[in-house]
C-alpha cells in the first residue's frame, strides 16, 4: 500500500473527500493516515490491530471477580442464555459479551479502551460473537477495527471521548457509533453505510451523562454497556436495510459536544449528581468509603 500521499483527515467529510479524491478504498487512507500520526509503517500498524482484536478476544471471557472492592459487577453472572428470551442466541451472547468485558474490566482485568475502560464492553461486545456466528476471518475483522478506530479519531478531533468532558454520550455513545461503523463495514463495505450507522447510532444517546455511582466505573456504567451494544446492532441494522442518516456524522459529533458543553459539571463524572446522588447511590458511596477504612 503506498503511502506517498499526505493524507491527514480531522473530520468523517475530510475521509470521504480522501476516498474520492485518491480514489482509495477507506482502509487505505485510515492506514495512510495512521501511518502519518504513529510514524509506524502501515504493516505495524496492522500488527498493532491484530493485537487489540487478539485482547478483544479474550476480554468477552469472565475473569475471577473480587467483590471487595466493588459493588456491582455480578450482572455477567446473572445474564446467561436464556429459554424463554425477546432475543435470539446470538443477540443474548452480545448482551452477555458487553456485561462480561464491562466487568472484566471494573475487576482491572485486560481489556481494550475502545474508547475508553469504562465503554470497553460495546465494541468487543457486538464484533466478537457477529465474527464468530458470520464466520469473518481475522483481516477483515482487522479492518472493521480501523473503521472503527477511524470514527473514534474524528470524535476526538471534532469533540471529545471522556465522559469528565462530553458526558457519558462521549463514551457509551462514542463507543455505539464506532462500533456500529465497524460492523456495518463488515457486511457492506460502503462508507456512507458506514457514516449512517455511525450517526444513528450517536444520535440515539446524545445527551446522556456521567453519574456513576461512587465514582466507580461500575453503577450504571455495566449495564450501559450492554445497552451502547443493542444500540449500535440496531443502527447497524437500519444503516444496512438503506436507511440512511440526514444530519452528516461531522454534524452529529459537533451536537454532541455542543450538548456536552451546556451539561452541568455534577452530571460530567464528577459522582456528584444523577444516579450518584440518589439516596441509595449516596448509601453505597458511604458503604464503599467505610470498606476503604477498615
Ligand atoms: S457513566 Fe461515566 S464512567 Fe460510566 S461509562 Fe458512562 S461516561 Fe464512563
Amino acid at each position: 500500500m503506498s503511502t506517498k500521499f499526505e493524507i491527514r483527515y480531522r473530520s468523517f467529510n475530510d475521509l470521504k473527500i480522501a476516498i474520492e479524491k485518491y480514489d482509495l478504498s477507506p482502509i487505505e487512507i485510515i492506514l495512510i493516515n495512521e501511518s502519518k500520526k504513529s510514524k509506524l509503517p502501515e504493516h505495524k500498524i496492522i500488527e498493532k490491530f491484530e493485537y487489540i482484536l487478539r485482547v478483544m478476544k479474550d476480554s468477552v471471557n469472565l475473569k475471577e471477580t473480587d467483590n471487595r472492592f466493588h459493588i456491582s459487577v455480578d450482572s455477567a453472572e446473572i445474564y446467561k442464555e436464556r429459554e424463554q428470551s425477546f432475543f435470539s442466541p446470538l443477540v443474548q451472547e452480545i448482551i452477555q459479551s458487553a456485561l462480561v468485558t464491562s466487568v472484566n474490566n471494573a475487576c482491572m482485568h485486560r481489556i481494550v479502551s475502545s474508547p475508553t475502560g469504562g465503554a470497553s464492553g460495546v465494541m468487543p461486545g457486538v464484533l466478537i460473537p457477529i465474527l464468530k456466528h458470520y464466520g469473518f476471518n481475522d483481516d477483515i475483522a482487522v479492518k472493521a477495527l480501523l473503521i472503527g478506530a477511524a470514527i473514534g479519531d474524528v470524535i476526538k478531533n471534532l469533540a471529545t471521548l471522556s465522559g469528565a468532558e462530553g458526558g457519558c454520550q462521549a463514551e457509551i455513545g462514542s463507543a455505539s457509533a464506532m462500533t456500529a461503523g465497524a460492523v456495518s463495514y463488515l457486511f457492506k463495505e460502503d462508507i456512507s453505510m458506514v457514516e449512517s450507522a455511525a450517526s444513528i447510532a450517536l444520535k440515539n444517546i446524545l445527551g446522556l451523562t456521567c453519574d456513576p455511582v461512587a465514582g466507580l466505573v461500575e453503577i450504571p456504567c455495566i449495564k450501559r454497556n450492554a445497552m451502547g451494544a443493542l444500540n449500535a446492532l440496531l443502527a447497524t441494522e437500519l444503516s444496512i436495510s438503506g436507511i440512511k442518516t440526514k444530519i452528516p456524522f461531522d454534524e452529529v459529533v459537533l451536537a454532541m459536544k455542543d450538548i456536552g458543553d451546556k451539561m452541568d459539571s455534577t452530571l460530567r463524572e464528577t459522582g456528584l449528581g444523577g444516579l450518584a446522588a440518589t439516596p441509595t447511590g449516596k448509601k453505597f458511596s458511604k458503604k464503599l468509603k467505610q470498606s476503604y477504612n477498615r
